[in-house]
């Protein structure tokens, strides 16, 4: 049993859904199949550092607000520290550092040398202005300076952040060492460094593992229904991409509500619609409104959940129908849910691989920004694609090997590596 480290600043959130006892239930149980020592066990569940700042922000109106940001630095073991900065209302330093052991065990499973880490600021970026955003982003970045950098911690966008604010993030840092440091972050416009492709990574990767997934079962992606909760970085890239390959995307959702259209929505029109309503799909025109309790129960043939944590839980995980769930956000399927699922035989291609395309080009753009040298995009989706191809095989014949589903085996390799590393770098004293 590991010891669930205390997180200062909140109360633990009812058992059933906190994120970090959920991130440890599943080290907990690659650590039984690894026959993992206690000692290693008890050092991967505890982040290495743990840092909560203060961001004073002059809003336009004059008024001055307090806002909490939160970075931790779950593991560096394998190299440093890697994960995205989320905006989002839900954002708790439990969350957070969920997010970040997650971000371990997926760098580990990609093969890409980085150990894992996640921030956050608790705002609906929505109700700001870009003014404000920028202020914000700029005082988290200053707040951190003595803790990011492109050795120690690299910073990336998650929900509610994008280009724009990594921009912000490497100008903030930049000045503050006195030369430009474009590799502080990843995920940055183009003009400064960013990489082709990494905008559409993480839908790109998503539909790679889609696609190998239902290659397995002797099935291609034409003409399959599918559904995604979230029209966002990732959601909308996978829709894209998913599109352009056959599918039909037969239902999307924001945080505003649905649409459903069940012989598949015009995809190119629907983020065109979007891009000029306040990010939302609501009221796109022929498609029937849905909302987002009854877009997870839609009868399809593989459900993409790319939105929150949480959202197939033993409450609903009955209703749903898809025989196929690709888990492109974090953490979307309760530790109940799964197991449910699992028993009724669902294929629940995990997190930890179905998300990791935007991590494994964040990679190329830094090896690239590194080495002073610019791929083309084809190159870079090459690669990208080689190496998710490569975590889904290894994944699949881990679950053969092991018997267990796909969640435990990508667990088992991404932790198993890690501790290896760990057993072999040897505990300074
Ligand atoms: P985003 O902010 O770009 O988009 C999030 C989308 O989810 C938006 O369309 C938003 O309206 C929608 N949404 C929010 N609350 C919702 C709700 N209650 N119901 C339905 N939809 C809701 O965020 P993103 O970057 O696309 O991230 C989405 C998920 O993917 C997160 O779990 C994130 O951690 C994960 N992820 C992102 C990346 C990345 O590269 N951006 C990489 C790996 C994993």
């Amino acid at each position: 049993m590991v010891t669930t480290p205390v997180l200062p600043l909140e109360a633990a959130s009812p058992a059933h859904i906190c994120p970090f006892d959920q991130a440890c239930s599943y080290l907990e149980a690659a650590g039984k199949e690894l026959k993992l020592d206690q000692g290693s066990l008890e050092i991967l569940s505890h982040p290495r550092k743990v840092v909560t700042v203060s961001i004073p922000v002059k809003l336009d109106n004059g008024e001055v607000r307090v806002l909490a940001g939160h970075r931790v630095q779950h593991s560096d073991i394998l190299g440093p520290y890697k994960g995205g900065i989320r905006y989002h209302p839900a954002v708790t330093l439990r969350e957070v550092s969920a997010l970040a052991m997650l971000m371990t065990w997926k760098c580990a499973l990609l093969g890409i040398p980085y150990g894992g880490a996640k921030g956050g600021i608790a705002i609906d970026p929505q109700l700001y202005s870009v003014g404000e955003l920028e202020r914000i982003t700029r005082r988290y970045t200053s707040e951190l300076i003595k803790d990011i950098g492109p050795s120690v911690d690299i910073p990336a966008p998650d929900m509610g952040t994008s280009a724009r604010e990594m921009a912000w993030m490497m100008d903030t840092y930049s000045v503050n060492v006195g030369h430009a440091v474009p590799g502080v972050v990843t995920g940055k416009p183009l003009s400064v460094g960013g990489s082709l492709g990494r905008e559409m990574a993480t839908g790109r990767g998503v539909m790679i593992i889609v696609r190998e997934a239902l290659a397995d079962q002797g099935k291609s992606l034409a003409g399959m229904r599918i559904v995604i909760q979230g029209f966002g970085n990732v959601g909308g890239a996978a829709a894209e991409l998913l599109y352009k390959a056959g599918a039909k995307i037969i239902a999307v959702s924001t945080a505003t509500g649905g649409v459903y259209y069940p012989t598949g929505l015009d995809i190119p029109a629907l983020k065109t619609y979007a891009a000029v309503n306040r990010k939302s799909v609501v009221g796109f025109p022929q498609a029937a409104p849905i909302s987002n309790a009854d877009l997870l129960t839609l009868p399809c043939d593989v459900l993409i959940p790319a939105a929150l944590e949480n959202q197939i839980t033993e409450e609903n995980v009955n209703q749903v129908q898809a025989q196929m769930i690709a888990e492109a956000a974090n953490g979307p399927i309760t530790l109940e849910a799964n197991q449910i699922l699992e028993a009724r035989g669902v294929t629940v291609l995990p997190d930890i691989l179905a998300n990791a395309g935007g991590v494994v080009v964040s990679y190329l753009e830094w090896v690239q920004g590194l080495s002073y040298l610019f791929w083309n995009e084809q190159r870079v989706n090459h690669e990208m694609e080689q190496l998710m191809v490569q975590a889904y095989h290894q994944v699949i014949q881990q679950s053969k090997l092991r018997q267990v589903n796909l969640r435990l085996a990508a667990y088992t390799l991404g932790v198993g590596r890690v501790a290896q590393a760990l057993s072999d770098r040897g505990l300074y004293p």
